[in-house]
């Protein structure tokens, strides 16, 4: 992703406590949310457009999108600012410290959406599908808690399905071209979806569970 350095991003995210939590208060979301609704979560959640839409078509589920980039995630919240959810709180970090973001199996989905290829062999272990992050994923999420992965890269495709089923989880719903699929009428686009659809590129997709 190409990121514009936005030097007042930090002040501006610090400033809006009521979306962006920087201090994030694992096993207490319900107290955050101020309800007992499930728990969406998006890796690597950019500028949150998905989230958003989302919060608005699902507000008896509570969203919580993670991004490491200030500049990035200023978007997210100026629209929120604009356009108040109160199901959406983001987090300003990395998605390899989930462990203290959410406790063990409080989490009930999990979004990976058009996330980093990282196509050297060499940069594998960044890719957030590599098995150290599944064994994170596994830990935060319920027993019956699904993995809602969608990229436009066939080769981060592949190693997902390769990395996944080494893994020993379940996988369904696995599409090859998921806008012109049985799924495309519940579909809820990403923003870097919206790019690479307007430009009539395949998008794959993927559910896949733990077996527990
Ligand atoms: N999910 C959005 C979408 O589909 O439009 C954004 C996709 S963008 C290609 C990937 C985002 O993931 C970037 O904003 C990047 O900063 C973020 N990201 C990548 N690795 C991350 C990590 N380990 N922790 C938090 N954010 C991460």
């Amino acid at each position: 992703m190409r990121l514009r350095h936005k030097p007042w991003a930090k002040e501006y995210l610090d400033s809006h406590p009521e979306y962006v939590l920087t201090a994030p208060p694992s096993g207490h979301w319900k107290e955050v949310f101020q309800n007992d609704h499930p728990l969406y979560i998006e890796v690597g959640t950019g500028k949150g457009k998905f989230l958003d839409k989302m919060s608005k078509k699902y507000p008896e589920v509570n969203f919580i999108g993670i991004e490491k980039y200030e500049s990035v995630l200023v978007t997210g919240v100026e629209r929120l600012v604009e356009n108040p959810s109160d199901n959406i709180r983001f987090i300003l970090g990395d998605v390899a410290d989930v462990l203290q973001y959410f406790q063990y199996r409080e989490v009930d989905r999990l979004f990976i959406n058009f996330t980093d290829p990282w196509p050297k062999k060499r940069h594998e272990k960044r890719r957030l599908t590599y098995q150290s992050f599944l064994t994170l994923y596994e830990k935060v999420l319920r027993p019956e808690g699904e993995i809602h992965m969608k990229t436009d890269n066939q080769g981060l495709f592949e190693y997902s399905l390769e990395s996944m089923s080494q893994y020993g989880m379940k996988l369904k719903n696995i599409s090859l071209d998921l806008h012109t699929s049985k799924l495309a009428s519940e579909n809820v686009m990403t923003e870097y979806e919206e790019k690479f659809a307007a430009k009539g590129q395949p998008i794959f997709r993927l559910e896949a569970a733990f077996a527990n």
